[in-house]
């Protein structure tokens, strides 16, 4: 993965992973500003905040109307029912576990292997719509995280998909070795103040799905390690710039 955006690169369709948070939007960005046509997929499988995904279509319509190189590029937006997974989660409701809240912000009764199904059904649509690039916000940095989520999980996986399919299916994670202060800074490189401004004001990221009032790092209940995350990395990147976070807790 090089840092600017190659020929061959320019010439791709990508389909990105885009559940309307941060770092799907940073990811979405990065895509938008690599291949020659983009589209977008979220999945439904009932465990989603609704919220997140009326948040999905407001970053967007926001990245259409203040990037008009961007919009150019930015085609179909998908929505893939996968509420088979929500069933399979409930079926780990029932065990002995107790139910609590992982580091990453996400109940450990969460499906094993999410983001192998996840990749795999998007590569089933990314075929369909002669995409060639799979874009996800699969990150090692910030968090232990599920061993799917790891480089050589996804490698692994972009090697079995591309045999599978017989063509090439790339796995693209633009965050896999960077922390959140990192993410920031890349969407500034990206798309500068107006897009990080776009992020903090419009994606979605606090675990209990509150939006509330504007924090300097965005909407949410600032107490969820979600939100702490992203608070923390904003900070951190802020700081980096020799400038104080902007009001707002954490
Ligand atoms: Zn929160």
């Amino acid at each position: 993965m090089s840092d600017s955006p190659s020929a061959a690169a320019a010439q791709r369709k990508a389909l990105v992973l885009f559940s309307g948070g941060q770092d799907s939007t940073t990811c979405l960005a990065w895509a938008l500003e690599r291949y020659a046509s983009v589209e977008t997929l979220a999945f439904d499988y009932g465990q989603r905040h609704r919220i997140e995904l009326e948040c999905r279509h407001r970053v967007r319509d926001e990245l259409i109307r203040r990037f008009p190189a961007w919009a150019a590029k930015l085609g179909d937006d998908h929505l893939l029912d996968l509420s088979l997974l929500g069933r399979l989660s409930d079926t780990a409701l029932t065990s002995e576990r107790a139910i609590e809240l992982q580091a990453n912000g996400l109940p450990n009764t969460f499906v094993p292997g999410r983001n192998l199904l996840f990749l795999t059904f998007a590569a089933t649509l990314a075929y369909r719509r002669s995409a060639t690039v799979l874009v996800g916000g699969m990150c090692e940095t910030d968090y232990s995280g599920y061993p799917d989520c790891r480089d050589n999980t996804l490698k692994a996986l972009q090697v079995a998909l591309s045999l599978g399919l017989d063509g090439p299916m790339t796995v693209e994670t633009p965050l896999m070795f960077i922390d959140k202060a990192a993410t920031w800074r890349l969407s500034e490189q990206l798309g500068g103040q107006a897009l990080v401004q776009l992020i903090v004001e419009h994606t979605h990221t606090c675990y209990l799905g509150e939006r509330g009032a504007l924090h300097a790092w965005g909407h949410g209940c600032g107490h969820c390690p979600a939100c702490a995350l992203r608070a923390k990395g904003h900070s951190a990147y802020l700081a980096a710039q020799g400038k104080e976070p902007r009001g707002g807790s954490a």
